[in-house]
């Protein structure tokens, strides 16, 4: 019963259907996930008809048990994968058809047992594997609606019919018979449970990989994609959280609106790719020489946010002015010959009854007041 695409989980499972229902592809998946299966019941019918022939050898059964029971086996299995194959199967919302599927093999035994009671319980027996495989498809109401049928079943085979369903102990062949007959379905059985637990890992690991990128996902949605920096709406959401935290913890905490000076000359002089790599190269810098508890986003441009909480007016101050120096030292020449760049910041600390837009309004007023200033220089509101 081995399935070759265990990787494609049940959707009885997940109750999640697949995106592209009506796509030749999943169409296609489906179709070759059913088709192993049906590969392996046939192989199962082969099993129980080759135990039977040996029965039929021994003298405990006619010939006709084994052939019967394989022929009405194999129109089964034909019937469904005619079915499967013609795409039949994928109108339903359980593609595998799994109820149908179970109560046609599930009639089949059912009616082997009645009419070779002699080998009945070893017919009989087989019921364990077809509702334990069936079941890994299964919701609960279906499989309670196949394990109704086979009581049922069972209590017309036991109740209502005088046949003597039996396991023939008589001779030494019909012991070894006997074992063999418990051991196979024993077998079936153990591997049914393995395959539900394969299918399990799998879905595991499809979850693991899905929060996988998830993550991935989210962490590009919060990063600006030439600077590798936070974006704006990601360091805007940090603005709040920290005005928050500040406000919470009666901490100071400082922002700091910082413009590149003349970047309009420099993308003229040198290009605009020239342009992208000085940014590139600024917001590196920048994010190499603060605390891994700053924030640091593109606001947009050529502008950009500094978050710093924990620090007073004055640290900021000494901070940026710093961080103002380290820029100008930076090689810029290595981007392209008479490159320089050099930035402008406006910086004030969060207030109490400060909103984003309040404390922003305050940290532009005071880069303007740094570019009137004649730039390359940090001002604080
Ligand atoms: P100031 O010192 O007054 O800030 O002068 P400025 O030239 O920097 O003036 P402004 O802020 O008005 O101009 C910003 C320029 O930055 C304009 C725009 O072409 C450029 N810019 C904005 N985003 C990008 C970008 O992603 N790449 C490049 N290469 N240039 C950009
Ligand atoms: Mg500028
Ligand atoms: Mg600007």
């Amino acid at each position: 019963m081995a399935d070759s695409s265990i990787s494609q989980a049940p959707e009885s499972w997940t109750g999640i259907a697949p995106a592209a229902e009506t796509a030749a592809d999943t169409l296609r998946q489906r179709a070759r996930t059913r088709r192993s299966s049906y590969v392996a019941e046939g192989l199962s019918f082969l099993i129980d008809a080759g135990i039977l022939l040996l029965y039929a050898v021994a003298g405990t059964t006619p010939y006709w048990t084994p052939a019967l029971y394989l022929l009405a086996g194999l129109a089964v299995t034909f019937t469904l994968i005619a079915l499967s194959e013609t795409n039949f199967n994928d109108r339903f919302r359980d593609h595998y058809l799994t109820v149908p599927h179970c109560v046609s093999t599930m009639t089949v035994a059912l009616a082997a047992a009645y009419f070779a009671p002699e080998v009945g319980i070893y017919l009989v027996c087989v019921n364990f594997i077809i509702l334990g495989f069936g079941s890994l498809r299964m919701t609960a109401r279906q499989a309670g609606l196949v394990w109704t049928y086979l009581t049922a079943g069972l209590a017309i085979l036991f109740l209502m019919t005088d046949k003597p369903i039996a396991m023939p102990m008589a001779s030494w062949t019909e012991r070894v018979l006997a074992l063999v007959c418990f051991v196979t379905v024993l077998g079936r059985c153990a591997f049914t449970g393995l395959y539900g637990s394969s299918l399990r890992e799998a879905l595991y690991k499809r979850r693991n990989e899905l929060a996988e990128a998830n993550a991935r996902i989210e962490e590009m949605s919060q990063i600006d994609e030439l600077t590798g920096t936070l974006n704006r709406r990601s360091i805007l959401r940090s603005l709040d959280e920290e005005i928050a935290r500040a406000r919470r913890n009666g901490r100071a905490a400082c922002v700091a609106l910082i413009d590149l000076d003349l970047f309009k000359r420099i993308n003229d002089t040198f290009g605009h790719l020239t342009g992208d790599e000085a940014l590139r190269t600024f917001a590196l810098n920048v994010s190499a020489n603060i605390r891994t508890t700053d924030r640091f986003g593109r606001y947009g441009g050529e502008e950009f946010l500094l978050l710093l909480p924990e620090t007073d007016r004055a640290m900021a101050l000494t901070m940026l002015d710093r961080l103002r120096l380290t820029i100008g030292e930076v090689d810029w020449s290595a981007i392209a010959d008479g490159l320089s760049v050099s930035m402008s910041a406006g910086l004030c600390e969060v207030r109490d009854d400060d909103v984003a837009e309040t404390l922003l309004s305050r940290a532009d007023a005071a880069l303007y007041r740094a570019k009137n200033a004649g730039r390359n220089r940090v001002m604080a509101a």
